[in-house]
């Protein structure tokens, strides 16, 4: 989350660990394992922020997205999840709107559930953005060199 708050500095961090049980449920919420986050973010940010996590699944070993007012995918009412059991690869791979209540109401927020392998490991974590940071910073300076040269 931390990492997550020094890339979306305007994101919110609504919460992480919580023992307690799904709203309006018997089961414990997958926060009571600290793997989940909630996060906060108007509308283009909460676009970005689910867009990017869902292109780093792999990396970040995301288990679930919850999007819950459509604010990446066109949604029915009833928001639209990302689950990496149903994820074969492919456009949209691993989604799907939902048109009955499913993940519950939400708002201009995103849950998002990774897989504990990741989230028990804080070098990996540490790591993973570390990677992801270099690769932006070299990215950048990559288009700097080419806009040199076209220019030249
Ligand atoms: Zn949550």
């Amino acid at each position: 989350m931390d990492w997550i708050l020094f890339l979306y500095p305007e994101a919110r961090n609504l919460g992480i660990y919580a023992n307690r049980p799904v709203r309006g449920g018997q089961a414990r919420s997958v926060h009571a394992t600290g793997r989940a986050l909630d996060i906060g973010a108007d509308l283009p940010l909460l676009k970005k922020l689910i867009g990017d996590i869902y292109t780093a699944r792999d990396l970040f070993q995301v288990e679930e997205i919850h999007d819950y007012i459509g604010a990446w995918i066109p949604t029915e009412g009833y928001g639209a999840g990302y689950r990496c059991d149903r994820d074969r690869g492919g456009l949209l791979a691993g989604w799907k709107v939902y048109d009955r209540p499913t993940i519950g109401r939400g708002g201009s927020w995103t849950h998002i559930e990774l897989a504990p392998t990741f989230s028990d490991d804080p070098e990996l974590v540490d790591q993973t953005f570390t990677a992801i940071l270099e690769a932006v910073a070299h990215q950048a300076s990559t288009k700097k060199k080419k806009t040199k040269t076209g220019q030249s």
